[in-house]
């Protein structure tokens, strides 16, 4: 059955791209995060991606998309207010990777939505049987990895938590169809595939970064020539945000008890000192207007 109206939980990285990717494929989107703020800035993002979209569309003579901008704004509700909840058939969970901001989170959703919505947990490693601990209906939570930045990534990483029913499954996969995008489905465990693998990777090259071995650039582009990888791990870290990155590993740490997930002092250390990557123009690599300067 065809999904239309949306919730998306919180408006940073991952919410941004995620709500306009649904309003670009028709979908009718509640945004809500805890601020006008934020808010504010998740609607000038979209404006500014969109009309970036539309240049690149434009000079590749490509037209993935006829809506206009205003279209696409006019399919997003901005709010601060959980009761706009009330009647959304699914919701994709974007807050920040905190398990304790998280579970409010789903208490509070779990009273508001009706009985039949799905949640959608994009987490970064959280384990999904978690969040469906926490709500009356754990058959209808599921985890959905999407990769940033949203509206381009084709493929999603969907995870069955030990109570997620087919069904729900079934749903989550439609609406990725209806965006356009590809899936696969995995079992639940804390980071899954590709962030048990890639936040090692990342965190790693910062203690090699933190060593001396080589620097920022060099690192990079050894991946880059060597791996033929489009980004190196610590471009791919300031995309992503480096608080994210600190926070996933810590969950990984805390999920498996095991030291090799022990988070580099020096990626602490960036975090602490307010350097989290693309989203605050700084992190390994310097940004002006979203754009690294070489
Ligand atoms: P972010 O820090 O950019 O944004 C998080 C947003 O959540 C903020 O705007 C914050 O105000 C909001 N928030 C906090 N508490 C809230 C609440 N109670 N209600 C509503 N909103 C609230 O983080 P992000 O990078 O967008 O990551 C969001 C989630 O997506 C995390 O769980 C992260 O692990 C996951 N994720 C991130 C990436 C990535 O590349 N950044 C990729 C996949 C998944």
């Amino acid at each position: 059955m065809e999904i239309k109206s949306v919730g998306v939980i919180g408006a940073g990285t991952m919410g941004i791209g995620l709500a306009q990717s649904l309003a670009q494929t028709g979908h009718q989107v509640t945004l809500l995060d805890i601020s006008d703020r934020i808010l504010k800035r998740a609607e000038l993002e979209i404006r500014k991606n969109l009309r970036l979209q539309s240049f690149f569309s434009e000079s590749t003579r490509q037209s993935d998309t006829k809506l206009s901008t205003s279209d696409v704004l006019n399919q997003v509700h901005f709010s601060t207010d959980y009761q706009q909840l009330e009647r959304v058939e699914f919701v994709v969970e974007n807050a920040t990777e905190k398990w304790d901001i998280k579970q409010s989170i789903y208490h509070k959703i779990d009273s508001i939505c009706p009985p039949e919505a799905i949640f959608a947990a994009n987490t970064s490693a959280i384990s999904i049987t978690r969040f469906g601990s926490v709500t009356q209906r754990p058959e209808r939570v599921i985890g959905m990895h999407f990769m940033n930045p949203v509206p381009i990534k084709p493929m999603v990483e969907v995870i069955r938590g030990y109570h997620t029913a087919e069904t729900t499954i079934q749903s989550a996969q439609t609406l990725l169809h209806q965006m356009g995008k590809d899936s696969i489905v995995v079992n639940d465990a804390p980071g899954f595939v590709t962030n048990r693998v890639m936040m090692l990777t990342i965190n790693e090259a910062i203690f090699i970064l933190q060593e001396q071995v080589a620097t920022v650039s060099e690192i990079d582009r050894l991946f880059k020539g060597c791996f033929g990888h489009k980004m190196g791990p610590l471009e791919t870290a300031d995309l992503i945000g480096l608080d994210t990155i600190l926070y996933s590993i810590e969950v990984l740490y805390e999920s498996f008890n095991d030291d090799k997930y022990r988070p580099c002092p020096l990626l602490k250390k960036m975090v602490d000192a307010g350097l989290h990557g693309c989203k605050s123009n700084r992190g390994f690599y310097t940004y002006v207007k979203g754009q690294k300067l070489s």
